[in-house]
């Protein structure tokens, strides 16, 4: 099982427990299941907002990326 970094709170875990992010123009998306090819990055959904307040989405896909507004409503 491939072990991925968390960009928002830096803990690694199985990916199977993270969210897969693509960027699609400036939004990035959950790109899971189905999976987006592209260069991705991971997130624990738990840490979701933790990414959006360290800027991690920006750092990590560049200036004017956005999270998807459905990522960060997601109560799970
Ligand atoms: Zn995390």
């Amino acid at each position: 099982m491939p072990v991925r970094t968390c960009i928002a709170c830096r803990a690694r875990a199985p990916q199977s427990e993270l969210v897969r992010l693509v960027r699609r123009g400036d939004l990035v998306v959950d790109a899971t299941a189905p999976r987006l090819e592209g260069r991705g990055a991971y997130v624990h959904r738990g840490c979701i907002e933790l990414a959006v307040k360290r800027q991690a989405v920006r750092r990590t896909f560049g200036p004017g990326a956005e999270l998807d507004a459905s990522l960060r409503a997601d109560p799970a």
